[in-house]
């Protein structure tokens, strides 16, 4: 990325107190409390319908709470109008205006507000999304991809405490989308603002923010930096949003001042006491699918630090290129996925085989959640409202 300090204005604190957002008989957020630093790459992200959009609403102040207030560097904005917030919003759809040059776009709020130099600090955030060389050109003239750049460039330009992004990738392909990823992440380290972005999708959460909030049902299930979220989930609905999980229920049968050992089906489970949520009753752990291993025959006297499920029958086997995936049944412990990356010659087992499984012991996690209820996850795309964009405008 280009290196301009123009923009190394510092973005501000954004403070959720209390906030509730009922609409007629629906209530869309629940007594939300957060705090996102100032400088940092946050991400909402959960299904379909559980408040994500309405939560940006809030902050850009197209929607006003129910209860609760919003601040900004410790400033309560809460009853301004959206126009008169530090707060920039991208959106999936460019809306780049069709007639005007790629500068002019960039410039054009810039020219609004009467802020001085706006050809100068255009080009400057064109040089940031490294597309200075096609300024002169019109929108149409741009790939998608580009098109959203210019779209970043068009709200840094303004210099905004806090940029909203609301699935800003959604319309790009896989392939360009995975580049944006990037180039966003390294956008912001340079701008160095708060950016706070909304998505259902866990891969863009997990690659571009420092903080990711998994929503669900308008409350917050579970919030930390990426790898802690996947890595030791604490509820069914994040071990499951946010990448896969195999879960199952246990029985706690005794325990150490380290370790917790359950009980499926007389096999033994140990979970790490550091990393379960629960230590008595009726519990749910679980393992990713890629910590799994698949043994042909029954492994012979292992120790303590790994846990031993089998026997299951291999049902499916799916090779997706850099690892095969196996699902293994069992009259016991039910459907588990295994991935197993493809590192020796020929598969590990085939549609049939009876196999074994082995984990670390400190691979696994116990959940909040007593019992095992997923719930309908639905991760479809949302429409973005156009109108919230004329909003937005001045
Ligand atoms: P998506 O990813 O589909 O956009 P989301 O997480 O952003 O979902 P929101 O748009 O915040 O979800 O909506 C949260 C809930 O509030 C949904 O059930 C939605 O139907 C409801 N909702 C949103 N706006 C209104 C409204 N103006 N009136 C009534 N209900 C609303």
């Amino acid at each position: 990325m280009a290196n301009i300090t123009t923009f190394a204005d510092k973005g501000a604190d954004l403070e959720l107190v209390g906030i509730q957002k009922r609409f007629p008989g629906f209530t869309a957020i629940e007594n939300l409390d957060l705090t996102i630093p100032a400088g940092s790459f946050f991400a909402l992200l959960g299904p379909s319908g559980c408040g994500k959009t309405t939560t940006l609403r809030l902050v850009a102040g197209l929607e006003d709470p129910t209860e609760g207030r919003i601040l900004l560097g410790g400033k309560d904005v809460t009853d301004l109008k959206p126009f008169k917030r530090p707060v920039n919003t991208v959106f999936q759809s460019y809306a780049l205006f069709p007639h005007m040059t790629i500068l002019e776009n960039v410039a054009f709020g810039l020219r609004r507000r009467k802020i001085g130099d706006p050809v100068a600090k255009a080009q400057d955030a064109l040089r940031l999304v490294e597309l200075d060389h096609v300024q002169d050109r019109k929108p149409a003239q741009l790939s998608g991809g580009q098109q959203q750049r210019v779209a970043l460039a068009r709200a840094v330009v303004n210099r905004p405490a806090l940029l909203l992004l609301d699935e800003p990738l959604g319309a790009l392909d896989l392939k360009l989308r995975r580049q944006m990823q990037q180039e966003l992440k390294a956008i912001q380290q340079e701008v160095g603002l708060t950016f706070l972005h909304v998505t259902h999708d866990q891969e863009e959460a997990m690659t571009m923010a420092d903080t990711v909030a998994v929503m669900n049902k308008g409350r917050i299930e579970q919030m930390g930096a990426p790898e802690e979220l996947y890595e030791l989930p604490k509820t069914v609905f994040v071990a499951n949003f946010l990448g896969q999980s195999n879960l199952f229920s246990v029985k706690v049968a005794g325990s150490t001042d380290q370790v917790i050992h359950t009980d499926l089906g007389g096999s033994r489970i140990s979970v790490p006491r550091s990393r379960s949520e629960r230590d008595a009753g009726e519990i749910t752990v679980g393992v990713r699918p890629e910590k799994l291993r698949l043994h042909r025959q029954q492994p012979a006297g292992h120790d303590a630090s790994i846990n031993v499920l089998g026997p299951g029958v291999i049902t499916d086997v799916s090779f997706i290129g850099v690892s095969t995936q196996y699902t293994v049944e069992s009259s016991v412990y039910g459907s588990v996925q295994v991935f197993a990356q493809n590192v020796e010659a020929g598969p590990a087992a085939a549609l049939g085989d009876t196999v074994w499984l082995s984990w670390l012991v400190e691979h696994t996690f116990g959940l909040l959640d007593d019992r095992l209820d997923t719930g309908a996850l639905t991760t479809e795309f949302s429409t973005r409202a156009i109108a919230t964009q004329a909003a937005l405008a001045e």
